[in-house]
């Protein structure tokens, strides 16, 4: 059973991006079971259907659009597409990524380009894009997805880190210019969350990934998804330009004293 009012978004539409695998899908899944219409939206139709399927087995109301986040013009499009569906558009999650452990030495210049073009820019542009077309003038939520370990360095991950901290910066960017339109803008750093093609691909490359936090376990896609639904519900009202590390307190153990 849920901590939070099963009714308290009814009413509400969420746009996800990347909502049909993995923390996507559980944030739709959660924001679902507490009342919000469904939109996810990602490029390959197959998985969006799939998740479409899972979501209606569970009773959740949930259309999508094929749409890569990169394309502003296929943006525009989704956007238009959601606002046809549901008529209004309250509560938007820049979730979709994309990722691939390396070192920079092993990293293309096209693969580089491309983690900055999703994370980043696409996150952009689906913001531009919502705010637009109505967040504007009738308010409310983004939140967007992003990482835990870019405020320092992070090995294997330059480009993912380089992308989130724009991300972050857009954030506080947003937060700052939106507020007086009542839209709040928040962002959620997931730190390794089981269940997730990001921790297997990491998982492979190091055993121990995510087990030595100060919590000492691999975090839930539920656990990210919960500080996503705080973050859109009116417990929230008075916070916006956040980012919340939901990762068991790695980012703040520098010394990682608690594994010895
Ligand atoms: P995931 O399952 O790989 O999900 C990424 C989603 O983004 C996919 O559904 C993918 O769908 C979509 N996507 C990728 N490129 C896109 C594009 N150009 N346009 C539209 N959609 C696109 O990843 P995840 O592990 O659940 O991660 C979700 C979020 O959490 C990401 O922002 C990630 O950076 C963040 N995060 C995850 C972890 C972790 O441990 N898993 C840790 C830190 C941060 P298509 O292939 O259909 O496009």
């Amino acid at each position: 059973m849920s901590t939070f009012n099963p009714t308290m978004l009814q009413g509400k539409v969420a746009l996800i991006t990347g909502g049909a695998t993995g923390i996507g899908k559980q944030i739709a899944i959660t924001l679902g079971q507490h009342g919000a219409n469904l939109f996810i939206a990602s490029r390959k139709q197959e998985k969006l259907e799939a998740a479409q399927a899972e979501l209606s087995a569970l009773g959740l109301h949930c259309h999508f659009i094929c749409c890569d986040v990169r394309n502003s013009d296929e943006v525009e499009a989704m956007i238009a597409a959601l606002l046809k569906q549901y008529g209004q558009l309250d509560i938007v999650i820049n979730n979709a990524a994309g990722n691939f452990p390396a070192p920079i030495s092993n990293i293309s210049y096209n693969g580089f380009k491309t983690i900055v073009d999703i994370d980043l820019l696409g996150s952009y542009n689906v913001t531009k894009a919502a705010f637009e077309a109505c967040l504007k003038q009738q308010g409310g939520n983004i939140v967007n997805i992003t990482a835990p370990f870019q405020n320092g360095g992070a090995s294997f991950q330059a480009h993912v880190a380089a992308a989130k901290a724009g991300l972050d910066s857009l954030t506080r960017s947003c937060a700052v210019e939106f507020g007086r339109q009542g839209i709040r803008v928040n962002a959620v750093a997931p730190g390794a969350t089981g269940d997730t093609e990001g921790m297997e691909r990491f998982a492979e490359a190091s055993p121990e990934y995510g087990v030595n936090c100060p919590l000492g376990f691999v975090g839930h896609k539920s656990d990210i998804a919960n500080a996503v639904l705080f973050l859109v519900s009116d417990a929230a009202a008075y916070i916006t330009g956040q980012i919340i590390c939901v990762d068991g307190g790695s980012s703040v153990d520098l010394l990682k004293m608690g594994q010895i």
